[in-house]
């Protein structure tokens, strides 16, 4: 592979990349006992320029863009996916993707396995099984809306790969209109009794998302725009890694023509080239439609329900 990079894309990198897996290896048991983090960023540049090793730091997985909840306030914008534009993974899709990324890459830190809610997809199980199994996959993580219960087939995975599996139930129970759907402690109770790993965020907070649009920003306003963001989480769909869940949505909203730069597709074997390629770009198609502001967050009850989908508002405003 070719790690030759001008500054700019170097800067890039060094964020997208170095310190990420510096920060990684940095928590590892080795580094904290020998009290020696600095050895970390050294072993970071030999591991990339001495051993030619890759490891990427985390990567969501969104098996299903479908949802049992249309919360107003998703920050993946969900809900606005129409009906004819969802996607659910099968568990060969998920196989073909997976295994074309690690052909690229020497491991993953963190793979999380996403929805929409990912328990509505049946193939669950068999995925976590594939997930878990894979060597080269250091820990898997399920994010669930805490509506739907633990199948008896995804708790026996889970309690096969305790070690290197966990849950996180997100807490909308201060939503009392949710109250008769939540399970979230139910399943808690479930995974804890199994010895299964699993967090509630006691003290769960959102922030309220502004729609997107096409914000018209030229070349350079896309760059500062990325440049001042904090989402590192890559996110793959439809056998596409994008570089955030963002970007994702709003492929599947259809909002942009995606150019090869604003993907890597795993549809066929990648290599650490498309990766140093990937994590090297300081310019993204998607970015143009985020309007995420990182200064004027304003607080809001997470979960609160669309009375309708907005997708369906949208035609009715038409
Ligand atoms: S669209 Fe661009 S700026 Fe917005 S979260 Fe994704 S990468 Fe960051």
């Amino acid at each position: 592979m070719n790690i030759k990079m001008n500054q700019a894309e170097w800067n890039t990198f060094y964020d997208r990349y170095m310190e990420r897996r510096m920060f990684h290896l940095g928590s590892k048991k080795i580094f904290s006992v020998l009290r020696l983090k600095s050895l970390a960023k050294l072993y970071t540049y030999f591991e990339l320029f001495f051993l030619r090793r890759l490891v990427f730091p985390s990567v969501e997985y969104v098996v299903t863009t479908r949802c049992s909840l249309r919360c107003r306030d998703c920050s993946n914008y969900i809900p606005y996916i129409p009906p004819g534009n969802h996607y659910t993974a099968t568990l060969d899709d998920f196989k073909k993707d997976v295994s074309n990324f690690l052909c690229g890459v020497d491991g993953i830190n963190l793979f999380g396995i996403l929805g929409g809610e990912p328990l509505l997809n049946k193939e669950l199980p068999a995925i976590m099984e594939y997930a878990c199994g894979e060597k080269r996959i250091k820990h898997v993580l399920i994010t669930t809306n805490g509506t739907q219960m633990i199948s008896p087939e995804l708790l026996a995975v889970l309690k096969k790969y305790r070690n290197k599996c966990s849950v996180a139930i997100s807490n909308y129970t201060a939503n009392k209109e949710l109250s008769s759907i939540l399970k979230s402690w139910d399943i808690k109770k479930l995974l804890q009794q199994h010895g299964i790993s699993c967090g509630i965020d006691e003290n769960l907070s959102w922030v309220q998302t502004n729609k997107f649009q096409d914000m018209k920003r030229s070349e350079d306003e896309l760059k500062a725009h990325f440049k001042s963001c904090d989402s590192f989480a890559y996110s793959i769909l439809r056998g596409r890694l994008y570089v955030c869940p963002l970007a994702s949505s709003f492929a599947a909203l259809k909002l942009y023509e995606s150019k090869p730069s604003d993907y890597i597709d795993l549809t066929t074997a990648c290599t650490s080239q498309d990766f140093i390629d990937f994590l090297k770009n300081d310019c993204w198609s998607a970015c143009n439609f985020c309007t995420t502001s990182r200064t004027e967050q304003v607080k809001v009850q997470p979960a609160i329900q669309w009375p309708v989908a907005p997708y369906l508002q949208k035609e009715e405003n038409n």
